[in-house]
């Protein structure tokens, strides 16, 4: 038979020569996933990570991405899901059902408590936020029907950082499983296995994508049977992602430990440069003092990376900060964080917390890779825009 043009175009006679040898990792795009014969595809099961089966589960690309986020963190098992908010929305759907109570931290990325609201209303699960510095009391809320207790390292807002192991130890002591989100740290930072944490979820659309250009997420865990009850959520719920997202990943991983480095270095001169300023009354870095919990960052922490948040002088007003952020010329407005360019944004933190008794405006920055001496320059002439 002398296949027609249109099928030598879908089935070509030329295969490339073996031995192909490059240092980047092959995309591997697919939906459909061929195999052998219809013995090899009978007996193929979704959730087996020596073999493939269909797009959704991945490819040789997403799976090595995968193995080196779980590295990073000294986890043993990783997927991937389409944002770090996607990431969040399965652990909370593979571990809360109806009539279920979960403890969410205060000072969590909003959309998580926004999550929470969704699932209370919704699916009866009870939601409860508890004060991010309660350490090992919070036995005293932890309940029959509590299943899971949401945590974050520090807050990406407010900055608080957590007694990590303390909270895992009173989790654990009644059978309650503790997920982090450790974006903050990117995983180089913060170890979370080693301080109990049973699921650690990172947005990979930070530090680890670095480019300010793809959105992802990853679920971190180093028990196979918690990897399971995840991994269940994610094909059931469909929650694949692009190789060519992957790929970007994939490309900047490696110089993530150096940026993570760098920002941190450019933060904390310019954290050091605020906290002489008499405009400012508290820098909310965890490496200075004046952060809550910063005890118990010298004692877990390697490193802080790019970001934190100041509270201004109480004489300053919403709309004299507001003038500062507009007057920034090298830090741009905008939500997300991890690449190069600085950024800064305001936050209402009276109005997301019913805990928050501070009454001065906050102002959160994330530092990128610009020159330090042009961004304090920055701060320095925007300042000057306030009165
Ligand atoms: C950005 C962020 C997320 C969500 O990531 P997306 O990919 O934007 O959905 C979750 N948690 C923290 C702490 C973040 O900063």
């Amino acid at each position: 038979m002398k296949p027609h043009p249109a099928t030598k175009i879908i089935h070509p006679e030329y295969t490339a020569p073996e031995g192909f040898s490059a240092i980047p990792t092959a995309i591997h795009h697919a939906s459909t996933v061929l195999f052998e014969n219809v013995g090899s595809m009978r007996s193929s099961a979704w959730s087996d990570k020596s073999t493939y089966t269909y797009g959704l589960q991945g490819t040789p690309t997403s799976r090595t991405l995968e193995a080196r986020l779980a590295a990073i963190e000294e986890g043993q098992h990783c997927l991937l899901a389409p944002s770090g908010l996607a990431a969040i929305s399965i652990v909370s759907l593979a571990f809360l059902k109806t009539g279920d109570d979960v403890l969410i931290a205060d000072n969590v990325y909003g959309p998580n408590r926004e999550l929470g609201h969704w699932m209370a209303k919704n699916y009866d699960i009870s939601v409860r936020h508890y004060n991010p510095l309660i350490g090992g009391n919070i036995s005293t809320l932890i309940q029959e029907n509590t299943r899971l207790i949401w945590t974050e390292a520090p807050g990406s807002v407010t900055m608080e950082v957590p007694d990590i192991p303390a909270i895992c130890q009173a989790a654990h002591a009644r059978g309650v499983l503790v997920a982090l989100d450790n974006t903050w740290s990117a995983g180089i930072a913060f170890k979370p296995f080693n301080h109990g944490v049973d699921i650690s979820v990172q947005a990979l659309t930070k530090y680890q994508c670095g480019g300010s250009d793809a959105l992802m997420g990853a679920l971190i865990t180093r028990d196979a049977e918690l990897n399971m009850r995840l991994e269940t959520v994610h094909k059931t719920l469909g929650l694949g992602v692009g190789m060519d997202d992957v790929y970007l990943i994939l490309r900047s991983l490696p110089s993530m430990p150096l940026r993570f480095a760098a920002h941190d270095h450019h933060a904390r001169q310019i954290a050091t440069w605020l906290s002489s300023r008499p405009e400012i009354d508290k820098v909310l870095h965890p490496a200075f003092p004046d952060c809550p919990g910063h005890d118990l960052w010298l004692r877990d922490f390697t490193g802080a990376g790019g970001l934190f948040s100041v509270i201004f002088n109480a004489r300053y007003s919403e709309k004299q900060t507001d003038q500062f952020v507009d007057s920034l010329l090298l830090f741009k407005i905008g939500y997300s964080w991890g690449g190069a360019h600085s950024l800064c944004v305001p936050y209402r933190v009276q109005k997301m917390r019913a805990g928050w008794t501070e009454e001065a405006q906050l102002v959160r920055f994330y530092v990128g890779l610009e020159d330090v001496a042009d961004l304090i320059a920055d701060i320095e002439q925007a300042f000057k825009k306030m009165d």
